[in-house]
């Protein structure tokens, strides 16, 4: 690894923490250089770097994980050093070794010191030597089914299988019971080998209440080493961070130091330059998360900067990314360990474009608005000089959000006095921060950073599983939003109908006739809690009137720019993002990003008239996809008669009365016209 100075830096990564990195360099009088794929021609990393360089195509493989593409772009653009981010190649040894070769700073540690971590065993190892507490558990050469299975039963049950070469939460498996050991083994294995190419496990005792207590640590090339106090990160979701915060509650002066201090030692014996952190669990299912016996453990070490780095800038006052660049540099650290304190209290929240309520399902789009009104929301972004809300974006209003990398959009973070004073600054920010056209987890964040048990600091690894419920406490869909959903499919309907001209000779499914049409909705596809709406119409002018179950009201829309649209039920009116899905679902997005989708289904649609007819005609062009009753047969007023489709949606046609089909004039698969009779039907008297 070399240190040297430089004037250019190239950051190999994109997203907020390019953004981040290049403001800390700006500020430091260096050039910055950005790299891009096809897919972030225009973002915002490229709009903001000094110069920018195309490395490759859409895949992350073939342009940010692109080890030729990234040193040939150094090349090119006179870079005389490259920082990594987190992610793509931060933790790649071969990377390193080639930039060394080339002459090129890399701004984190030597290649020797990421490969030491990069092995969970052998780390595992290393930490034993350095006296770095361990959990209890098996990391040895040996991967023989039996031994493996002894050394098992020696820890005890619940114990974690872990893949020696593995990452990201993969090839990670808790066994209850010796009875399901091989089973699990077999299967972590398999895994592992699929995802690292490498089988070879670990086992841990599994804490059943840990907490994630994580240090940073700093080294420089002079062999001084720092830690700059913990981040308490137990809030995850399938072991993914979502909300952090420094420092850790409950923490005593002693456990904070000596966890220190063992994170130190742990940089120290693997030769560690730069940032890095030590994670530790923290045993705390004795006494509650403000009482513990203090067992902390080492888990790994992450040899980059940290997405969550920003709440230990925030009590520390530090800029990380400065003391990265002047230790690639050759410089010494900037500060002694006893020259460091915590001020206050600091909280970090990923915003991610995913759905919660769909098991956190990335979402794409574009985003049309990306915003924050600090000042609205009463908060002023600078406060005694110490920004008190900060936020580290990657993207802003009009950005596309593609499928192709990691669906983190930007991270909120606040800092109080102390945490009540920061938990609630950080609500406050949520509340302001107004992105619309893509579907975020910013309500989610909300629902997490407001929970009782949070602002507790009742904390442990399984905190978002254990309050699952009160977390996506079903919030059933509100009459508006069923109103609004009803009135942008009669809206969709509506356009469909003036695209096809022969619909408009007939008075059959009309909107502005002067019947009622009845849309149905469901909040969930399977879960189907079905509302039907009734809505009638007396003229293209006049608003709609809605029926939804015992409440009637008036409604009316109005399409505005883009997709967004102004609905008015009973005279308040509101706008909405509205789009609608292939699946037959209209997802609306209202302005605090908030997002609903609802399926629709016209289940039927009631010609309104009064006195019944001995015939039923189709209400549109379409095929007949089911007769669902025999000619002849008695039928009951209501009873579903036989399914159409038209317009990607069923659409079912009801008995009129109680009565009698007497024929069909179509079979499944037949196309109809609109207004075509399609059965006979004799009412009863
Ligand atoms: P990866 O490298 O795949 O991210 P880690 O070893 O860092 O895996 O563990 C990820 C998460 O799994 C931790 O943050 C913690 O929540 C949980 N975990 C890991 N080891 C244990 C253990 N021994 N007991 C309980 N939970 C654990």
């Amino acid at each position: 690894m070399t240190t040297a100075r430089f004037d250019t830096l190239l950051v190999a990564n994109r997203g907020e923490i390019a953004c981040r990195v290049m403001r800390t360099a700006r500020r430091m009088g260096l050039r910055t250089v950005a790299v891009y794929s096809d897919a972030d021609a225009s973002a915002r990393h490229v709009r903001e770097a000094d110069e920018a360089i195309r490395i490759g195509p859409a895949a992350a493989r073939d342009s940010y994980l692109n080890v030729e593409a990234v040193v040939e772009a150094a090349q090119r653009s006179g870079a005389g050093a490259i920082h990594p981010g987190y992610g793509f190649l931060s933790e790649n040894g071969a990377f390193v070794e080639a930039l060394d070769a080339a002459g090129i700073v890399f701004v984190g540690p030597p290649a020797a010191a990421i490969a030491a971590m990069g092995d969970k065993s052998a780390a595992k190892a290393r930490m034993a030597n350095a006296g770095v507490p361990l959990v209890p558990g098996y990391h040895g050469h040996d991967q023989d089914d039996a031994l493996l299975r002894s050394e098992a039963d020696k820890i005890g049950y619940p114990v974690l299988l872990k893949a020696s070469a593995g990452g990201g939460g993969k090839g990670m498996r808790v066994v209850e019971s010796g009875a399901d050991f091989q089973a699990a083994l077999d299967g972590c294995r398999r895994e592992s080998q699929a995802a690292f190419n490498d089988a070879r496990m670990l086992i841990e005792k599994y804490l059943t209440q840990p907490r994630h207590v994580e240090v940073q640590v700093f080294c420089d090339s002079h062999g001084n080493g720092v830690y700059l106090f913990e981040r308490d990160c137990s809030v995850q979701r399938r072991h993914q961070k979502v909300l952090e915060e420094a420092p850790a509650p409950g923490m005593t002066a002693e456990l904070r130091r000596e966890m220190g201090e063992a994170a130190v030692r742990a940089a120290k014996e693997i030769g560690y330059v730069g940032a890095g952190t030590v994670e530790f669990l923290l045993d705390s299912s004795q006494g509650s998360s403000q009482e513990r016996d203090g067992a902390f453990y080492f888990m790994e070490m992450n040899t980059r900067l940290q997405v969550e780095h920003p709440v230990t800038e925030m009590i520390t006052g530090q800029d990380l990314v400065e003391w990265q660049l002047r230790v690639a540099m050759g410089e010494t650290l900037p500060l002694k360990q006893d020259e460091l304190t915590i001020s206050g209290h600091s909280f970090e929240a990923r915003l991610y474009a995913e759905d919660p309520l769909q098991d956190f399902l990335p979402a794409t789009g574009t985003l049309t608005r990306f915003a924050m009104d600090l000042a609205g929301a009463g908060l002023s972004s600078y406060e005694k000089g110490r920004a008190r809300v900060r936020l580290d974006s990657g993207v802003e209003s009009g950005d596309a959000v593609s499928m192709h990398y990691d669906p983190m959009l930007a991270k909120l973070i606040a800092h109080g006095d102390d945490r009540d004073q920061a938990l609630a600054t950080l609500n406050r920010a949520l509340a302001a921060l107004d992105v619309q056209g893509v579907v975020t987890n910013r309500a989610f964040l909300q629902r997490l950073a407001t929970h009782p048990a949070f602002k507790a600091a009742e904390l442990d690894t399984r905190f978002i599983e254990r309050h699952h419920a009160t977390l996506f406490a079903a919030e059933h869909p509100t009459t508006e939003e069923y109103a609004s959903a009803a009135l942008i499919a009669l809206d969709q309907l509506g356009h469909e109908r003036e695209s096809d001209s022969p619909w408009d000779r007939h008075d059959g499914f009309r909107l502005n006739a002067p019947h009622g049409i009845r849309i149905a909705l469901c909040d969930r596809q399977d879960e189907t809690s079905t509302i039907v709406v009734e809505g009638t119409r007396e003229s293209d002018a006049a608003p709609w009137c809605l029926t939804i179950g015992s409440e009637t009201l008036t409604a009316s829309l109005q399409p505005l720019e883009g997709d967004a649209v102004a609905i008015t039920l009973d005279g308040h009116r509101r706008r909405l993002q509205a789009r609608l899905e292939g699946d037959n679902s209209i997802v609306m997005v209202d302005p605090r990003g908030e997002s609903r989708r609802l399926w629709r289904r016209i289940d039927a649609i009631d010609h309104g008239h009064h006195e019944v007819e001995s015939t039923l005609t189709a209400p549109m062009h379409g095929t007949v996809v089911a007769l669902l009753v025999e000619a002849g047969q008695k039928v009951e007023k209501g009873m579903p008669l036989m399914v159409m489709e038209a317009m990607k949606m069923e659409h079912t046609l009801t008995a009129p009365a109680d009565g009698q089909v007497e024929s069909f004039h179509f079979a499944a698969g037949d196309t109809v016209g609109q207004g075509d009779v399609l059965l006979e039907f004799t009412p009863d008297e």
